[in-house]
């Protein structure tokens, strides 16, 4: 009989790195500098709202300056460059976050390449992504930095482990399969990333050591895709309709967790998992940036 599985909490884990910013802060208030991290948002988009309401009330938590610019829909993409340029030049500002998605006039891409690579604590401008690849020190995208605290907090050894990386965006997959062939620490392990044009997925997955799952598809991997006693990081929050609930909803993540339990050795869950890291991580990268700035 396998052990119980364990539960990787995110809660405990965002706690940690945030306990661990408060002496830096402190350290930080006494030069004079007090880390500042501005988030723009675009539109009314509910699921936004609810992450840069989140943003602002754990960054105010920590004693940071920070602001939240609000600005209509139809706001031009010239007007958000100009927002984007006025706070590259803010020596108060050291972490400019643009809520995406962005509305469809505005490319998100071009606002993305905008922000003074120096003050990106999302982790998405080329420049930051460049640096993740090559192995130099950056802004590592928040997600991907979370799930590296995940497995760090709970001694997951990746050292010559095969991480099978599902899903290829730019804010998940790819980092996360970069950040795991580094020659370093929490690096070092053998990779194969799987997406849509993958034949035979399970192939791949159930050879999987640890298999992050970062599709946004909702329970799609079942106990047949997992090997036994592999660590799972479940990255998936999908919305799925349940009219037993007064929201009409419920959270769920790409793995169906259930099903998987009793094969795995150690699981996040969803909610409650990755879903915690990212905002934490992004306090992390914003007081690196103030730290940055007194260099
Ligand atoms: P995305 O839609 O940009 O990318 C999904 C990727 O998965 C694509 O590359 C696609 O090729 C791949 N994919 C889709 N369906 C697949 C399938 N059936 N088989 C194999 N590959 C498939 O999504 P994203 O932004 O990377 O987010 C993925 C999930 O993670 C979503 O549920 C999202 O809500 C969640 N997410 C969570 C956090 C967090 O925890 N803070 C952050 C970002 C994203």
């Amino acid at each position: 009989m396998p052990n119980d599985p364990i539960i990787l909490a995110g809660k405990a884990v965002a706690e940690a790195v945030k306990e661990g910013l408060r002496d830096r802060i402190a350290n930080l208030k006494r030069q004079g500098v007090v880390p500042g991290l501005t988030v723009v948002l675009v539109g009314e988009d509910p699921a936004s709202q609810s992450y840069v309401r989140s943003k602002e009330r754990q960054s105010g938590q920590l004693g940071f300056n920070s602001e939240v610019i609000r600005l209509p829909a139809e706001t031009s993409e010239a007007d958000v460059l100009a927002t984007v340029e006025r706070l590259n030049s803010d020596p108060k500002v050291h972490g400019i976050l643009v809520q995406l998605p962005l509305p469809n006039h505005i490319e998100d891409q071009l606002i993305i390449e905008s922000i003074n690579p120096e003050k990106d604590v999302d982790g998405f401008h080329p420049v930051s992504v460049g640096k993740l690849v090559l192995g130099l020190d950056g802004f590592v995208s928040c997600t991907p930095a979370g799930i590296l605290e995940i497995m760090k907090y709970y001694n997951i050894e990746t050292e010559g482990k095969h991480v099978v990386v599902v899903g290829r965006s730019n804010i998940v997959g790819k980092p996360m399969a970069n950040l795991m062939i580094q020659k370093r620490a929490m690096g070092n392990a053998t990779v194969t990333l799987v997406h849509t044009r993958t034949p035979d997925m399970g192939l791949h997955t159930r050879q999987a050591d640890i298999l992050i799952a970062a599709a946004g598809v909702p329970e799609f991997i079942g106990a047949d895709m997992v090997k036994e006693g592999a660590v799972v990081i479940d990255v998936g929050i999908n919305r799925v309709d349940d009219a037993s609930l007064e929201k009409g909803y419920r959270l769920t993540g790409d793995v169906d967790f259930e099903a998987v339990l009793d094969k795995v050795s150690a699981i996040t869950p969803v909610p409650g998992g990755v879903g915690l890291m990212t905002v934490a991580m992004l306090l992390s990268n914003t007081v690196k940036s103030a730290e940055n700035s007194l260099k």
